[in-house]
């Protein structure tokens, strides 16, 4: 058995069966995916759009791609025919764009809202207030062929266990605080290869893991 193989059995062995795991391929090759999808991996998470494209052209057409990066406007087009879901939605504007390509494919995207729990300042993300007030706009109800269909974190990237604990706990409360209303709402995307035990702890319902799959990256 090969790296990735292992990996990803291993992986897969500590995380119960209702969680799904985004395997994170960005940057890794066509051949490093496809190890992945011949042992049943059907979910990928790329965070560049055209190399997402060129990934989806390639290979078998029962993968779900998950656009799982910061999204520019202009790009949601060359996604917009078989995106599965967007993880890292934070504006209105975005889910507009998103709307509008959807339509002209006669597809609703699914989409996440990325909620800021990290302390850093360079972390994207709506404040837990712009989630709320996003939620509850009228805006929203003309965007018919979007779906917002849970939130998204990004822990701080520390070796602080307690702090990535307390900052997946407020994401948690959030989205159980808005499950009432927003009925909608069914996944919570937190956790990566450094976190993803604490986020199932803290509530997961997706998992976005990479390197512990793949291997690190290299970006050269
Ligand atoms: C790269 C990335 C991941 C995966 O990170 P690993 O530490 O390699 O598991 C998860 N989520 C997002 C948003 C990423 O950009």
């Amino acid at each position: 058995m090969n790296d990735i193989e292992k990996n990803l059995r291993d992986i897969k062995s500590t995380i119960p069966e209702d969680i799904t795991l985004v395997a994170v391929s960005k940057t890794k090759p066509i051949s490093d995916l496809k190890q992945a999808y011949d042992i049943g991996q059907r979910v990928f998470g790329e965070n560049k759009i055209q190399e997402m494209t060129d990934k989806w052209e390639t290979l078998p057409k029962d993968i779900s791609w998950h656009m799982i990066g910061h999204v520019q406007t202009n790009k949601v087009k060359y996604m917009a025919e078989y995106v599965d879901l967007i993880h890292a939605v934070d504006s209105y504007k975005l889910l507009k764009e998103i709307n509008k390509q959807a339509k002209k494919h006669n597809r609703t995207i699914h989409c996440l809202l990325q909620v800021k729990i990290a302390e850093e300042e360079s972390k994207f993300g709506l404040t837990q207030e712009e989630t709320t007030s996003l939620l509850a706009s009228e805006e929203l109800k003309h965007l018919t062929n979007v779906h917002i269909q849970g939130l998204m974190g990004m822990a701080t990237f520390t070796s602080n266990q307690e702090q990535i604990k307390n900052e997946f706990e407020q994401i948690k409360t959030l989205f159980e605080q808005l499950k009432p209303t927003y009925t909608q709402l069914k996944t919570l995307s937190i956790g990566m290869s450094g976190d993803y035990k604490i986020a199932i702890d803290s509530g997961s319902t997706m998992v976005r893991i990479g390197s512990s799959i793949f291997g690190e990256r290299n970006y050269n």
